[in-house]
């Protein structure tokens, strides 16, 4: 196998020619620094099939008019526990700057609240948002449905999206213990990286336009996506979809599937965020009587903590080595 040029670039490098194709392909200025930052966290945290990687999608939802790029979301909080976002046709991040801390105000007082967002478009990674509420020592979920892309277990046939779901639980002047993660196999950004690269598939991970199981990226790209573990992966996939769109009232998978114009970016659905107050919930010992449970965890010998390799990347500050042809179709996009 060849191998893969990259070049290096420092972090705010990445942040500033993220802001500089979003400029120039028509986001305003909260929209434009709102998704770079989440490509700028993405690259720094190692979540590669999230950060720049996910540029030219987001500009092909800009460039076809899928997506407004000066979307001002609009914030119901009438409700004391469900907080409401119209993101009215942006990209999520900024939807999600807006209303996270409508959000952890509202758990903090009363140990738990929501927020439904609708009406936008999320193409990124999840832990920005659970993360987020885990700093302010709140218990973060999150979910989202997508467009078509896994077959439900026993079927051949593509229904739900890759329906990502985060966890986080806060740890007090640590990082937070977070999970997220797709609940296919494999996200389809890895199966395109994977495609990119020439690497084959873990078994398990789709089936090709055949139906029959393939470690081809190609192929899987091609055909469906399976979940992870079998029925039951499917059915926490099942579970993501009444969340984000039973809940929120916004698309399922399949009906933005529909819809989509297939520009290449994400399709427009909805997004649940859960908060919960662990010291409103569990009194003040909460936060003893976890750390000692993480502990005891982290003594089983082969273990490691979902969350850590991303916190280990964040502190490093260096040089970030990208693919050389990804970095070439973001600049031709200025
Ligand atoms: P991974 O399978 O890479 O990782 C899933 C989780 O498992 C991560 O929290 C990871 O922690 C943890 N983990 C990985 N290996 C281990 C291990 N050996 N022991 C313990 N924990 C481990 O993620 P996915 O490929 O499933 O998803 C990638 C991203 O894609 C997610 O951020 C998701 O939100 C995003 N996505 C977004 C979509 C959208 O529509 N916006 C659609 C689908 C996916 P760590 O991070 O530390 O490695």
């Amino acid at each position: 196998m060849s191998e893969i040029e990259t070049e290096e670039l420092s972090l705010s490098d990445i942040y500033n020619l993220s802001l500089k194709v979003f400029t120039k392909n028509g986001c305003n200025g909260n929209n434009a620094t709102a998704l770079s930052k989440i490509v700028h966290d993405a690259e720094r945290d190692g979540s590669l099939s999230h950060g720049l990687f996910r540029i030219p999608g987001y500009v092909a939802s800009l460039r076809s008019g899928k997506v407004k790029g000066d979307a001002e979301p609009v914030i119901d909080n009438s409700l004391p526990s469900v907080i409401s976002i119209d993101g009215n046709y942006g990209f999520a991040p900024y939807a999600l700057e807006k209303g996270l801390p409508y959000l952890s105000n509202s758990a903090e007082q009363l140990g738990i609240a929501i927020m439904k967002i609708t009406n936008t478009f999320h193409f990124a990674a999840l832990w920005p948002e659970t993360e987020f509420l885990a700093n302010k020592g709140l218990v973060g979920i999150a979910c989202t449905a997508a467009k078509p892309m896994v077959a439900p277990a026993g079927a051949k046939k593509a229904f739900f999206g890759t329906n990502p779901i985060s966890f986080a639980w806060p740890r007090i002047g640590e990082t937070p213990i977070v999970f997220d993660m797709a609940t296919s196999r494999l996200a389809m950004g890895d199966v395109q990286i994977a495609a990119r690269d020439g690497h084959q598939l873990p078994d398990g991970t789709g089936l090709g336009p055949n139906g029959e199981p393939t470690n081809n990226p190609k192929d899987v790209i091609k055909g469906v996506l399976l979940p992870f573990g079998g029925y039951k992966g499917s059915a926490i996939s099942l579970m993501v979809e009444l969340l984000s769109a039973g809940l929120t009232g916004d698309n399922f998978s399949y009906e933005a599937g529909e819809k989509d114009n297939n520009d290449g970016g994400p399709p427009k659905g909805g997004e649940l965020v859960i908060a919960i107050s662990p010291k409103l919930v569990a009194g003040n010992n909460w936060e003893k009587h976890t750390l000692d449970f993480i502990k005891k965890l982290k003594e089983l010998e082969g273990i490691r903590i979902p969350g850590e390799r991303r916190h280990k990347n964040r502190f490093n500050t260096g040089l970030r080595k990208i693919n050389k042809e990804m970095l070439q179709k973001v600049r031709n996009l200025l």
